[in-house]
């Protein structure tokens, strides 16, 4: 069992009541009392703090962090080995002391007397490093069990980039009996929500954002509600979008979300791959690995080129769409460990097209279609518009990409300054300009719009642009970005499980996040 235990980090009696009672509510299995945070800290506000902590019938661990362990408040050797000495006599269930503390005799003797006197409370052995990865984790955790055999340990560092979680992973599925390993920092979350599949014996938990205690600490109700917690066993096939940034990503929500209305035993995390093709293709080793059951990826940018290159020399199949357009955003890893690699723009582009207009891709063919824009998204869209027989425009700001792409798939070029004067029947902005923040922008004004054009916006933060509101205005058909993005995402799904995807549900949560109630089309 991983207890999801709730942090109680409270500075009064008066917070521990509330804290506690929100645990509760939240659903954490465990507690922890972080005393340090207590302000003026003697044995009997202790006491206090504790008696409305059991009130809660959950275990409790009693910890008085060293201030330069990650300690709140400064108190002296004597009053902390004092306080955990209280919670033992106390029927704490666990006392949490740190390695560096436990090796001092006088504060190890104290802790060893107190605890020989009870079978009731266990000792976890506790090391952090605020500044990085520790030097040889497996090391020092063989050194803790020699030290403090029957202690649980616990170790605690953080990753200055996503590659160095897989060392804490590794030693969590090889550990013997129970252990606590975490990464701190954004680098790490993702190795928080996977360690309960891991066996780690408590997973810490903010009961909000406001009282976490460590950088990367995940809310109680972020673990249960976007990364479907409770769901998670040693069985759970594991996905994920790797990018930089991620933390914006909709992906999470909507993909655990479509796992959860399926019943499938999936979880899918945001993985924060920084910019460099060493560390992307290190990342991917690291994750290719049969105790952590990763078995696909969405990828943006900045991995798009590499995930099609790292695919292609580890000898992986690369289907047809993505080698021409060049660009891979979906991996597959099936159970041998082997690669093949997708791109769903492609697909989602001319599905959020055809769902939108109630044609099929064939019908497509001899459409004029007008594409502004010749970066990634553009490729994917001028690939499926080729293939379908459509005749196709890129217009982009820089003439010479325009150039580039049209001579590739076969089709025209012009400078955006000409915009104004496209003759389509199709009109798709595959650029950012009208993206938030910049939402007063649009690539063509309502005058030079017409009924008759049908208006495909690719952004999708905001649904509605600016140029889709005058769209309407002049009574064109539109489809939205959220339209594609959910295409694609449902084209993904249906690579990771073989299923449908709940489209519906995908376009709801999408909206949801986008804070928009336009849940009708898609
Ligand atoms: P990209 O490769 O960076 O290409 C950006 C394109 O936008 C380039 O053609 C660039 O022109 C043009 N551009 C950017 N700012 C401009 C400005 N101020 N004025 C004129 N042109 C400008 O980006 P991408 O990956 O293709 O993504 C493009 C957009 O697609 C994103 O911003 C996003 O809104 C949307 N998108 C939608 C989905 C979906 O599922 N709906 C998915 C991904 C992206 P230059 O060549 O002249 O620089």
């Amino acid at each position: 069992m991983t207890y999801l235990t709730g942090v109680i980090s409270a500075s009064d009696i008066k917070q521990v009541r509330s804290q506690v009672r929100t645990a509760v509510k939240r659903g954490a299995q465990m507690l922890e009392m972080r005393t340090d945070y207590l302000e003026n800290l003697n044995t009997e506000v202790f006491r206090k703090a504790f008696t409305f902590s059991k009130t809660s019938n959950l275990p409790i661990i009693v910890t008085c962090r060293d201030k330069r362990q990650g300690g709140a408040n400064e108190y002296s050797a004597e009053l902390r080995s004092e306080i955990l000495v209280t919670a033992i006599k106390t029927a704490a269930d666990y006392v949490d002391c740190e390695f560096d503390n436990y090796v001092v005799s006088q504060f190890r003797e104290k802790l060893d007397l107190a605890l020989a006197e009870t079978s009731r409370t266990r000792l976890i052995v506790s090391a952090h490093n605020f500044d990085g990865p520790f030097n040889n984790i497996d090391r020092l955790y063989r050194d803790i069990l020699t030290v403090a055999p029957a202690s649980i340990p616990k170790l605690v560092y953080t990753a200055k980039h996503i590659n160095d979680c897989f060392d804490g992973l590794r030693l969590l599925s090889r550990k013997h009996g129970q252990a606590i390993v975490l990464v701190m920092g954004p680098e790490g979350i993702f190795s928080r929500i996977i360690a309960k599949r891991l066996g780690c014996f408590a997973n810490y938990a903010g009961i909000s954002h406001d009282e976490g205690t460590a950088p990367g600490q995940l809310t109680i109700d972020e673990l249960r509600n976007s990364y479907r917690y409770d769901a998670i066993d040693e069985k759970t096939l594991l996905y994920g979008v790797i990018g930089s940034p991620i933390a914006h990503s909709l992906s999470p929500a909507i993909f655990n979300a479509c796992f959860g209305d399926s019943g499938m035993n999936r979880l899918y995390l945001p993985m924060h791959v920084q910019d460099s093709k060493e560390q992307f293709y290190t990342f991917m080793q690291n994750a290719n690995q049969s105790w952590l059951g990763f078995r696909g990826f969405s990828v943006t940018i900045p991995h798009k080129k590499n995930a099609l290159d790292f695919v292609r020399e580890r000898g992986g199949r690369v289907e047809p769409p993505a080698a021409r357009i060049g660009a891979v955003n979906t991996i597959l890893i099936d159970s041998e460990g082997n690669f093949s690699a997708y791109n769903t723009d492609y697909a989602g582009a001319l599905g959020a097209i055809t769902s939108t207009l109630g044609i099929s891709a064939q019908q497509l063919q001899g459409t004029k279609a007008a594409v502004i824009g010749a970066g990634g998204v553009s490729r994917a869209i001028v690939a499926g518009l080729r293939d379908v027989g459509a005749d196709v425009v890129i217009y982009n700001r820089t003439v010479s990409k325009a150039d580039a792409l049209a001579a590739e798939f076969g089709c025209r070029a012009a400078p955006l300054s000409s915009l104004a004067s496209f003759k389509a029947d199709l009109l798709i902005n595959a650029t950012s300009i009208g993206m938030f923040p910049d939402m007063d922008k649009t690539p063509l004004v309502q005058k030079y719009l017409s009924k008759d054009t049908v208006v495909f916006d690719t952004v999708y933060n905001p649904i509605e642009t600016r140029l889709l509101k005058a769209a309407r205005a002049v009574g064109a058909k539109t489809i939205d970005g959220a339209a594609m993005f959910v295409a694609q995402a449902a084209a993904q799904f249906k690579l990771f499980t073989g299923e449908q995807a709940n489209t519906r549900l995908m376009r709801k949560i999408v909206a949801g996040r986008l804070g928009t109630l336009n849940v009708s089309s898609g």
